[in-house]
């Protein structure tokens, strides 16, 4: 038995208590994993509300101006999810999701309201990668033949290269020398959209990893990776639900509203507040996670039972250090009600449940989102401003003039405009990350810990995942240490 797959269980035939900080998707994922892997999980989560930076607003926090009567619940933001998210989307089809019903599936379309840009046409959809890009390049509207040849040309270097690059290199210098209407049309809005980064600052090792595995990577079941999934459940009904109700089945202890407040290290694992446990796994937002380990002392203390594994308090200034480090970027959802001259609900050109936006420092938004398409009342379009700056009321104000000038619709009313200041880290070139293991049974889960992707659910729900097997695996190390 390998130490990941030995169960928790020590000499008293008690399984092992793992306390799980946070219940975003990464404290959920865990928490799933190492249910599976037999610990006996408590999950404490500081807010009322389950989710993380990926929920559904409920009840008095949806403070709306005019919500529609019967309006399903907004979430925190406008989430899309892909193929190639093959953890996240095993994960909810384990939890009991109906993938098909939860989730609205469209080939890889980048296209403005006037049908211009780069979509994957529906003759290719079934083609293999990369045949269905070719297809969507060779036949991208408004676009001449320079731009098509730039883009396959860049495109075979970057495979050929195996999708790599200095560390240091900034996506606007990887794509330096392609014609700006491919910049324009692709690589920023694909840029914005996966590291919520401008160019100039994105590090195009992420990106070129994230196209390596959304472009010609296989997806989840029948889908490809780039396909593009848009929930038609609120965010809270996607994952957070299901996850809740899968741990309750199996006896874990769950707390919504309970923020954990310090850490105190026990000579056999770490107590909060006064119940003891084997481990504990950190996955709430970086600073956060920082502040915890520090109140532990840990920073300034020896191991004491010397079962670390090479972990050292060195090493716990350093992964501080590293935590605090981390820049972070806002992203903005405008949710706003459609009406057409007749006030009649408006929608998208052609019934479309998404499309992209021509974006500049006035005009922000990206994409916009037909929530009537997606199970929502008719008329609800959300907007979103990836990388957003300034502030809230100055970005609705601005959106709503873009999408009445480039969606042509006679009424556009605003509901509610979001503004996550901390929504993802900076993606930035040769960014360290603080890896997941803290110290000694003390694991960290997180879309900012380690890993390939940048802050997306599949690197949250991959990193709390590998966080419940590594803490599983060293455990079995530790062990065997204790009894040499
Ligand atoms: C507006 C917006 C749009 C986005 N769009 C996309 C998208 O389209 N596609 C995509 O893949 N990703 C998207 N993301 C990113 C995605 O939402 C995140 O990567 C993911 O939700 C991060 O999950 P997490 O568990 O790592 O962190 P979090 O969701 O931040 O979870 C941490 C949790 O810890 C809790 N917590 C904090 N301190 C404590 C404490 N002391 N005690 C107990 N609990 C505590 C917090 O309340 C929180 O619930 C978007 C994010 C935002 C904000």
């Amino acid at each position: 038995m390998t130490p990941s797959s030995r169960p928790a269980q020590p000499e008293n035939g008690q399984a092992r208590r793992l306390a799980v900080v946070g219940g975003g998707w990464s404290g959920l994922a865990a928490a799933v994993r190492a249910t599976e892997l037999g610990w006996q999980v408590e999950l404490y989560e500081a807010a009322r509300q389950w989710g993380g930076r990926a929920r559904a607003l409920t009840g008095q926090t949806v403070q709306t101006r005019q919500v529609p009567a019967g309006m399903p619940e907004l979430d925190n933001g406008q989430h899309i999810l892909i193929g190639g998210y093959r953890a996240t989307l095993g994960l909810m089809q384990q939890l009991g999701v109906n993938l098909e019903s939860a989730l609205l599936q469209l080939p890889l379309d980048l296209r403005y309201a006037d049908g211009s840009g780069l979509a994957v046409p529906g003759w290719a959809a079934r083609w293999p990668p990369p045949l269905d890009l070719l297809a969507a390049i060779l036949g991208a509207r408004g676009w001449g033949w320079r731009d098509r040849f730039a883009l396959l040309q860049a495109s075979l270097r970057w495979r050929a290269a195996g999708f790599s690059c200095p560390a240091d290199l900034s996506v606007a210098g990887l794509c330096a020398g392609l014609p700006p209407r491919v910049i324009d049309e692709l690589i920023e809005p694909l840029c914005l959209s996966a590291l919520n980064t401008p160019l100039s600052q994105a590090s195009a090792a992420v990106l070129l990893r994230v196209l390596q595995d959304a472009l010609f990577g296989a997806g989840h079941g029948r889908w490809r990776g780039a396909d593009l999934l848009l929930p038609r459940v609120d965010l809270g009904e996607l994952l957070p639900g299901p996850a809740l109700r899968w741990l309750a089945d199996r006896g874990a202890r769950l707390h919504a509203g309970r923020r954990v407040v310090a850490l105190q290290r026990r000579p056999a694992g770490w107590r909060i507040e006064n119940q003891d446990y084997d481990a504990v796994l950190l996955a709430c937002p970086p600073r956060e996670a920082a502040r915890l380990v520090r109140s532990a002392g840990l920073d300034k203390m020896d191991d004491p039972d010397g079962l670390s594994g090479g972990l050292t308090e060195s090493g716990s200034g350093r992964w501080i250090a590293q935590a605090e480090a981390l820049a972070h970027e806002a992203i903005a959802t405008c949710y706003a009600q459609a009406r057409n001259a007749d006030g009649s609900p408006g929608g998208l050109p052609d019934g479309a449940a998404m499309v992209a936006l021509r974006s500049a420092p006035e005009a922000p938004a990206q994409f916009a989102f037909d929530r009537g398409q997606l199970g929502g009342p008719a008329g609800l379009l959300a907007f979103v401003v990836s990388a957003s700056q300034g502030e809230r009321a100055e970005i609705e104000r601005q959106v709503l003039a873009q999408a009445r000038e480039q969606l042509g619709l006679a009424s556009l009313q605003p509901l509610r405009t979001v503004v996550e200041k901390r929504a993802t880290f900076a993606c930035t070139p040769g960014l360290q990350r603080p890896d997941a293991a803290i110290a000694s049974r003390l694991w960290a889960a997180g879309d900012y810990v380690a890993g390939p992707y940048p802050a997306t659910l599949e690197g949250a729900v991959r990193s709390g995942q590998q966080a419940a097997e590594g803490l599983q695996a060293s455990y079995g190390l530790n062990q065997a240490a204790r009894h040499r």
